[in-house]
């Protein structure tokens, strides 16, 4: 085995960066460690239902990362938009659908607090976001003097986007980037894509280049001589390579990389925090006559999404695909604790589909090591990731959705990926 470019991972990031390497005129070699390619937003078919890992709407529609990728690379990218009118929150038990006009927001708020919610939305328009990234979010609201509705409101909404169990953590730099964001793509709906679709034609993309992608082989090392990379070593054989993208995130890539991967002037990766939590899937059988695409109980910090509704392909004819995600610190994440908070969204679940879990004909629990290899609070603000090109060993790369920010989601793994697919195909 020998290749131009070796690429270690194949998730979203690895498979992206090999097929424009590959588009590049590289020869392109993909390791992926699993039987199967997709890392994160790995797909499973199982029983008649279709399970993404994750809920995996991309955020953007036709300007995200991933559609950008499939355009230049000439393949179709087939997609469901969702827009935020099929979404409610229940706060304080009462169920409300998210406002997506002046006249929803007026009602939802009620007249006061609308405006106080307008002046905000205008300040973090105008905020820049730079000196805001090390400002938790929660206190800055408080200095605002935003009222306390609308600040639980944002607080929600940013539990949900930073995918985290302590919302005012976050980042107010990272907020108002997040807010900035989704005021651009208004009119542009998120998108839902048959991701095991996107992993086929990438894959094949590659294969067709005369690149490879080979599942079941783990990288134990980069080799580095001379102060470049030479290849790597997997299962004691030795690949020779011009240039090497390390597509795992940063806590796994330390232990591969002599020197490991530092951030924040010299931190190692693997003190790097993660979001972590519980994610429940359940096949049901029936259909239920609701608005809404997914609830976020914030009562009890839990989001009920329905997969089916947005793609009825996932789920066979009369039945109903669920998943709950609730975001967890990774103590809570083990024996009795895990317990009781499956017990909890199962509640949850039925409280907001009456009945669905006397009728479950697939439960799936599954408790990822990391949802996202960042999370984006205020002790982590985006500058001090860890950079997508080595500074010391020119042509080792990075990419994953812990190497660029806004950290959340796939996007910045989508992005990292271009970026360090072009300078791997720069490496002579
Ligand atoms: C429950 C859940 C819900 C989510 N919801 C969304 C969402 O709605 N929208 C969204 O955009 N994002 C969502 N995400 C985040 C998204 O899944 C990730 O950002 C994205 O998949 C990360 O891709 P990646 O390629 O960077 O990393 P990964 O997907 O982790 O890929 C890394 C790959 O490298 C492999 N690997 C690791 N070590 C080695 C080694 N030594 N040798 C060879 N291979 C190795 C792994 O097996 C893996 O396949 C969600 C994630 C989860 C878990």
């Amino acid at each position: 085995m020998d290749a131009d470019v070796v690429v270690i991972g194949g998730g979203i990031a690895g498979l992206t960066a090999g097929a424009l390497v590959a588009q590049a005129g590289r020869k392109v070699l993909v390791l992926e460690r699993r039987p199967v390619v997709g890392g994160r937003a790995l797909v499973v078919h199982q029983g008649g239902f279709t399970l993404n890992y994750g809920y995996h709407f991309v955020l953007g529609a036709d300007a995200s990362p991933h559609a950008r990728v499939f355009r230049r690379l000439g393949l179709r990218l087939e997609a469901r938009p969702t827009w935020g009118a099929g979404y409610a929150r229940v706060r304080g038990g009462r169920l409300k659908r998210f406002p997506t006009s002046p006249a929803a927001t007026w009602q939802f708020f009620g007249a006061r607090n609308a405006w106080a919610y307008a002046a905000s939305g205008l300040r973090f328009l105008r905020e820049p976001a730079t000196p805001l990234l090390a400002q938790p979010l929660d206190a800055w609201l408080d200095r605002q003097r935003v009222p306390a509705d609308v600040a639980l409101w944002l607080l929600d909404i940013s539990r949900a986007i930073g995918f985290l169990h302590q919302p005012g953590a976050f980042s107010a730099g990272h907020f108002v980037d997040f807010m900035r964001l989704s005021f651009r793509q208004q009119r542009r709906p998120s998108l839902i894509l048959p991701w095991d679709r996107m992993f086929a034609d990438l894959e094949r993309y590659i294969q067709t280049r005369g690149g490879q992608v080979r599942c079941r082989v783990r990288v134990d090392a980069v080799v580095v001589e001379g102060g470049r990379a030479v290849g790597v070593r997997a299962g004691g054989e030795s690949i020779p390579a011009r240039a090497v993208i390390v597509a795992i995130p940063p806590q796994q890539a330390t232990a591969l990389v002599p020197g490991g991967v530092r951030w924040d002037g010299g931190r190692p990766a693997s003190e790097l925090e993660p979001t972590t939590g519980l994610v429940l899937d359940l096949g049901v059988e029936g259909t239920w006559d609701r608005p809404w695409i997914a609830v976020d109980d914030a009562d009890k910090g839990i989001v009920i999404a329905r997969h089916s509704h947005v793609d009825p392909r996932l789920a066979p004819p009369g039945h109903t695909l669920l998943q709950a995600i609730r975001f967890l610190p990774p103590e809570e994440l083990t024996g009795a604790r895990l317990e009781a908070h499956k017990a909890e969204m199962l509640a949850t679940i039925d409280a907001i589909y009456p009945g669905a879990t006397r009728r479950i004909v697939l439960q799936r629990c599954l408790v990822p090591p990391m949802l996202t290899a960042a999370a984006h609070t205020a002790a982590q603000p985006w500058q001090v990731l860890p950079p997508v090109q080595s500074p010391e060993i020119p042509n080792l790369l990075f990419c994953g959705d812990g190497y660029r920010a806004p950290g959340e989601l796939s996007n910045p793994a989508v992005e990292s990926a271009e970026e360090a697919a072009r300078a791997a195909s720069l490496c002579t």
